[in-house]
């Protein structure tokens, strides 16, 4: 990669752009469902309100961008090489939108869009070993049964294939269910739909279920530890 963001010279791992604007998106009840501290609660909000001026990729869809960059060796910016030329035949599952990386995936010939509630990741309507790349964000911290959803994620991939994801995760702390808790909300409008529910906090063990789902190789991608980590699954 010619800029892995090592330097600490922070840059959109979509579009190269070197500009960011922040604008918190965290509330008080989550926080407090959380029991995040002001340190905590300071990383997340850059995760999620910490945007790109030039595409507004948020640090999350860009520590995404990193991670499938770093995978398929790309030399250029995500938004400049998905779809060209020799990737553009990769078969892309992206489940659920992820933000403004949505219509940089689209670039690829062959990419599917699976959304809930018609594509339920617990059970994904896909041929085994049908994508080389299956992308999702923020998503997996909502599925009912994670390790079923990671599962269903390695069958339809192809050997050599990867999975790329984000989750909002807490480092300091290990990854709990939220079952038998009060109910805690995502999502811009603080909605309070059963679909953005969060089962779900991931912690410093977030590597953990992919292992229990099968796969056997893990790499951490992260931007502005730890603001920002990518997960991606090796098949
Ligand atoms: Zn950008």
């Amino acid at each position: 990669m010619s800029d892995s963001g090592s330097d600490n010279k922070q840059v959109c791992h979509v579009c190269g752009g070197q500009a960011f604007e922040f604008e918190p998106v965290l509330w008080d009840e989550l926080v407090e469902a959380w029991g995040l501290s002001d340190q905590e609660r300071a990383y997340i909000d850059r995760q999620q309100g910490e945007c790109c001026v030039v595409c507004r990729a948020n640090l999350r869809s860009s520590s995404l961008a990193a991670a499938i960059r770093q995978h398929l060796g790309m030399d250029g910016w995500l938004r400049d090489e998905a779809g060209r030329r020799p990737r553009r035949k990769l078969r892309v599952l992206e489940l659920n939108e992820a933000g403004t990386l949505s219509p940089v995936l689209q670039q690829w010939k062959s990419h599917v869009l699976g959304q809930y509630p018609e594509v339920d990741m617990q059970n994904l309507p896909y041929e085994d070993e049908s994508f080389d790349l299956v992308l999702h964000s923020d998503t997996l911290e909502h599925v009912p049964d994670p390790i079923q959803a990671l599962r269903e994620c390695r069958r339809v991939l192809r050997p050599g294939g990867a999975c790329c994801y984000t989750i909002p995760i807490v480092v300091g702390r290990m990854t709990r269910s939220r079952d038998g808790l009060p109910p805690s909300w995502h999502g811009q409008s603080r909605t309070t739909d059963e679909d953005w529910k969060v089962q779900t906090e991931y912690g410093a063990d977030a590597w953990c279920q992919p292992m229990e789902a099968g796969f056997d190789s893990v790499r951490l991608t992260t931007l502005q530890w730890p603001a920002a980590i990518a997960l991606t699954l090796y098949r």
